[in-house]
């Protein structure tokens, strides 16, 4: 029976809650607004099977992909529409239009991030663009599985553990599925960016309470300054008034806070399911640093890392309509160490929950900005140390003459 120690024993893949025959485990959110299971005692048989599928006790071993692209979809809205080049939309739609079924993450009626399935190209749509927060899986392995009984073809997208997750719970391969996995550089707590969300429309609206159903859209990665100038865009009502967050993504302060690693699940610092170990078919990131390693790929408004793992994702991948250079696995590492790496915590996690997250808004610029502030301290350090030195060493000279 699963027993989680350590929190970053645990992804929340929720693998053995839709595996269990009795029912009897839950995804409780703990005070970091993660979800974690709970076996009732009372119900449980002991058949082990939650510990067969989970991918943090069941790890593969590390692959390299069978070859690395840099790519772009040529439908140039869709392009701008979405964080990277666009491959996830190109690739989803040949499923869509072979009759399958594609799985990924989209905003709920309250901009909460969840899976979810959809039969038709319009439907993707709002699995495009990446959303920077732990997306909640309820039961899409159990649905993935009635679609692929049916003999439906099926696309599953998410992050590396979802993926290796759900291939456990299958517990045996399907010629009908095929799953692509992002870079993962990590998922932001969902409890911090309700209260994000919440605390953001307060002031936006002078106090009015503002509600979710007045925001009429999220963007994490807005493309309007260029791709590598991504921006964090939100636009919403009050009353007739139009209200809205434009910011660059490094300033803004939710993905400030992501991108220092103050509230990440604990697991993305031990990741499982880096270095290819999920068992995916193709993995999608940006190809950062393109501009230096393949200049005429570079236009600034988006460029897809596609690796292709396996012979089934090669097969799918060179019938793709696209724009597409061949490169080398090293060139992509050099400008996307999270393909293998795990981050590291920030030394201000604990403290930041510890705190007060009554309001989680000044206590992220709290933690955040006390980051840059020893990053500082630490560079003046490095520059003042030497020139001390060389000054003491020169008075000391002087002194005994
Ligand atoms: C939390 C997170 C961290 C990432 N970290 C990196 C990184 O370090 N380096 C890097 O190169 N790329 C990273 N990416 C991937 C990158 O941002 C793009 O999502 C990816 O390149 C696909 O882009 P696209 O243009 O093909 O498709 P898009 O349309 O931009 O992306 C849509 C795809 O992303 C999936 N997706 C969106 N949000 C989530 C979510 N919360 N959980 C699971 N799946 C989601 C959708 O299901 C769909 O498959 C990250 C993405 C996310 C969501
Ligand atoms: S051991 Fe079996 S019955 Fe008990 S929680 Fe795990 S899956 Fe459920
Ligand atoms: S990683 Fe997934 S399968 Fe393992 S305990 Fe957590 S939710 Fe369950
Ligand atoms: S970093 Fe690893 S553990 Fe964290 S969400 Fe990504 S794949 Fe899962």
């Amino acid at each position: 029976m699963i027993t989680i120690k350590e929190k970053s024993d645990c992804c929340g893949c929720n693998a053995c809650t839709q595996v269990c025959p009795k029912q009897c485990i839950n995804m409780i959110e703990d005070k970091e607004g993660f979800l974690y299971p709970h076996v009732d005692l009372t119900e449980c048989i002991d058949c082990g099977l939650c510990e067969k599928v989970c991918p943090v006790i069941n790890q593969n071993h590390p692959r390299k992909p069978l070859g690395v692209y840099a790519a772009k979809n040529t439908n140039e809205q869709i392009r701008l529409d979405s964080s990277s080049g666009g491959l996830f939309t190109i690739i989803a739609q040949s499923i869509i239009n072979q009759g399958g079924v594609v799985f990924g993450a989209k905003f709920n009626d309250s901009w909460a991030v969840v899976h979810d399935y959809s039969e038709t190209i319009e439907g993707l749509v709002a699995f495009r663009k990446s959303k920077y927060v732990q997306s909640i899986i309820g039961n899409s392995f159990n649905k993935v599985l009635a679609f692929l009984k049916e003999g439906r073809k099926v696309l599953f997208t998410g992050t590396p553990c979802q993926i290796a997750g759900l291939k456990l719970f299958l517990r045996k391969e399907y010629e009908n599925l095929l799953t692509i996995d992002i870079v993962c550089h990590g998922v932001p707590s969902p409890l911090v960016w309700r209260k994000y969300l919440a605390e953001s429309l307060l002031s936006l609206d002078q106090g009015k309470k503002t509600s979710c159903a007045n925001i009429n859209d999220i963007n994490f990665r807005n493309k309007d300054k260029g791709w590598k100038s991504f921006r964090f865009v939100l636009n919403g009502l009050s009353g007739n008034k139009k209200i809205g967050i434009n910011q660059p993504f490094s300033q803004n302060v939710f993905t400030k806070g992501f991108l220092q690693n103050l509230y990440l699940r604990p697991s993305c610092h031990k990741c499982p399911a880096k270095k290819f170990k999920s068992g995916s078919d193709i993995t999608l990131g940006d190809f950062w640093g393109i501009e230096n390693t393949l200049p005429k790929m570079n236009d600034d408004r988006g460029t897809s890392l596609v690796a292709v793992n396996t012979i089934k994702g090669e097969v799918l991948y060179s019938n793709l309509a696209l724009t597409s250079v061949k490169t080398s696995y090293k060139v992509a590492l050099s400008g996307n160490p999270p393909m293998e790496v795990s981050v590291n915590v920030s030394k201000n996690r604990d403290r930041f929950y510890d705190d007060n997250l009554d309001y989680v808004i000044p206590k992220i610029k709290k933690y955040t900005k006390e980051i840059w502030q020893s990053r500082i301290k630490r560079y003046l350090f490095k520059i003042a140390y030497p020139i001390y030195r060389i000054i003491k060493n020169i008075a000391i000279k002087l002194l005994k003459r």
